[in-house]
C-alpha cells in the first residue's frame, strides 16, 4: 500500500480486560487529536451492545478467508480458534482520505505487526493491567462471556504480558484517571513530533 499520508498511527494493545478499549474511547472524544478509530474485521458474532461498521465489520468466516486470499489485510490473526480478526488495507486508506490519525484497539501480535509495517509513523502502546487476578475480575464483571471463554482469555493474557517490552511504551492501568491522562500525553507528543 502506498504510504502517502501525513497521518500517524497509534496502537493500543493489551490482553482483553486490561481497559484499553476505555482508554481508546476516551482519546477518540478529544477532538483536538483528530483521531479516527480503525474498525477491524472479525468473524466472531456481535455482542448485544455492538454495531456493525462501528465496533467491527462483522463478516462470515468464509468472507474473512476470501479477504485473506485476496491479500486485502494489512494484518490478520486467528486470535481464538476459528475466530479471526484483522485490519483491512482499505480501512487505513479510508481514514487517511479523511486526513486523520488512526487509532487501533487490537491484540499484541496485531499491534506489533502494524508497528513493523509503519515503524516511523506508529506509536505502539502496551496497556498493562495490574495483575492476572485483577484481569479475571474485570472480565467477570463484564458478564459478556462464559467461564470457559474467560479462562481462555486469561490464559492468553499471560503469554501476551511477555510481549510488553517490544512496545514503544508500557502504560500501567492501575488507576483509570491516571492512565487516561498518561495516554493523552503520549498521543499529544506523538502527533506533534
Ligand atoms: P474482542 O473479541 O474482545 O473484541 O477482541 C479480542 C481480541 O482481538 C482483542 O485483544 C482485540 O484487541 C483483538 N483484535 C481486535 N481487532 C483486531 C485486529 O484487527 N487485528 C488483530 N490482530 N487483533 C484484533
Amino acid at each position: 500500500m502506498k504510504d502517502n499520508s501525513t497521518g500517524k498511527l497509534i496502537v493500543f494493545s493489551a490482553p482483553s480486560g486490561s481497559g484499553k478499549t476505555t482508554i481508546v474511547k476516551h482519546l477518540l472524544k478529544q477532538k483536538e487529536f483528530n483521531l479516527e478509530f480503525s474498525i477491524s474485521a472479525t468473524s466472531r458474532d456481535p455482542r448485544p451492545n455492538e454495531t456493525h461498521a462501528k465496533d467491527y465489520y462483522f463478516i462470515s468466516l468464509k468472507e474473512f478467508k476470501q479477504h485473506i486470499k485476496n491479500d486485502d489485510f494489512l494484518e490478520w490473526e486467528e486470535v481464538y480458534r476459528d475466530i479471526f480478526y484483522g485490519t483491512l488495507k482499505n480501512e487505513i486508506q479510508r481514514i487517511w482520505n479523511l486526513g486523520k490519525h488512526i487509532i487501533f484497539d487490537i491484540d499484541v501480535v496485531g499491534g506489533l505487526n502494524i508497528k513493523k509495517a509503519y515503524p516511523e509513523k506508529t506509536l505502539a502502546v502496551f496497556v498493562q493491567p495490574p495483575n492476572i487476578e485483577e484481569l479475571k475480575i474485570r472480565l467477570k464483571k463484564r458478564q459478556t462471556e462464559s467461564d470457559d471463554k474467560i479462562n481462555m482469555r486469561v490464559a492468553k493474557a499471560s503469554i501476551e504480558m511477555a510481549t510488553a517490552p517490544q512496545f514503544d511504551h508500557i502504560l500501567i492501568n492501575n488507576e483509570l484517571e491516571v492512565a487516561l491522562k498518561d495516554a493523552e500525553e503520549l498521543v499529544k507528543t506523538h502527533i506533534n513530533a
